[in-house]
């Protein structure tokens, strides 16, 4: 614990948009709940200025970055060290400074995860996976749902080669498949199909086969609030036994990223509980 008299450490969450996160408020409340001495703000930071930006954050002796899209593949190259799940990945949203470096993590698997098997307890072991999308976030949720022992992972994605490339990119992990959506018409529903595309975030509707859906079919989707309206309307309507949005992976991932800054893990089940609209 840090008395108020001594100058708070300094964080900020960066992307293109930005306003719209929910990391603020979430990391003030994890901040108050273990009694750190810290700010944490959104910053606005189009991509022009990413390098310039990074570099003056570390020389005003800032403490950490979040780093949201459409940043997250780009700053692997300012970082001196990636964690091991950054490297694979190739895509990074955690970063920590200190005076002469800095270190790129990537939390958006272990917060899927935690969302996916301790929160909601849906079992992964033995299941045939879907990921419909394939930018940061499909590259950041892969590896560590791959080894989850998965039966069969398929990646789809609306420009096909990125899906191929994806597959490719994993295949040591496990079995990866590539897909167009139209490619999806499977007589096999899938066992959890998650939804990492941003169409929601324009409100769309997504025009997926319905026949990845069966009667056990569990379906999450990445975003949160209204934009994860469209999929998961979409998805009950064609008959999902489960869904649920991407809140509580956002506070999980939240989670690991103020544990790998603060050493102290906070709770993430009160924040979890207030779910936004
Ligand atoms: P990217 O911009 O890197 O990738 C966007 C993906 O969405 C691409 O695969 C793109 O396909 C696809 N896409 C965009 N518009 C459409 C559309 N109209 N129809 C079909 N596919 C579309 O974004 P991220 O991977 O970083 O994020 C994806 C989503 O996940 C966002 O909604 C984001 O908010 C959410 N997210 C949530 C997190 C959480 O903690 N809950 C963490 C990280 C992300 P194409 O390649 O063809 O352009």
């Amino acid at each position: 614990m840090t008395t108020n008299n001594q100058q708070a450490d300094y964080y900020a969450v960066i992307g293109f948009p930005v306003k719209h996160s929910r990391s603020p408020v979430i990391h003030s409340v994890f901040a108050r709940q273990t009694e750190q001495n810290m700010t944490y703000q959104a910053q606005e930071l189009h991509p022009d200025d990413l390098e310039a930006f990074v570099a003056q954050f570390q020389r005003d002796g800032g403490c950490g970055l979040n780093v949201t899209a459409p940043h997250k593949s780009e700053v692997v190259r300012l970082v001196d060290e990636l964690s091991e799940q950054a490297a694979t990945a190739g895509a990074v949203n955690t970063l920590s400074f200190t005076k002469d470096t800095i270190v790129g993590d990537n939390t958006d698997g272990v917060g899927l995860i935690r969302d996916l098997t301790l929160n909601k307890e849906w079992p992964l072991k033995g299941k045939r996976l879907l990921i419909l999308g394939a930018g940061g976030a499909t590259r950041g949720i892969t590896r560590p749902l791959l080894e989850q022992g998965i039966e069969e992972l398929t990646i789809a994605n609306r420009s096909a080669a990125k899906a191929v490339a994806l597959a490719e990119h994993f295949s040591s992990f496990g079995d990866v498949k590539s897909a167009r959506f139209s490619q999806l018409d499977s007589e096999c529903p899938y066992d959890l199909i998650v939804n990492a595309t941003s169409a929601g975030l324009d409100g769309e509707t997504p025009s997926f086969p319905t026949n990845i859906i069966g009667a056990d079919s569990h379906c999450y989707d990445l975003s949160y609030g209204t934009h994860s309206g469209p999929f998961l309307s979409w998805a009950k309507e064609n008959g999902a036994h489960k869904t649920a949005n991407g809140w509580g992976m956002l506070v999980e991932q939240a989670a690991e990223a103020f544990r790998i800054w603060r050493g102290v893990s906070p709770d993430t089940a009160d924040v979890i509980s207030r779910v936004p609209g």
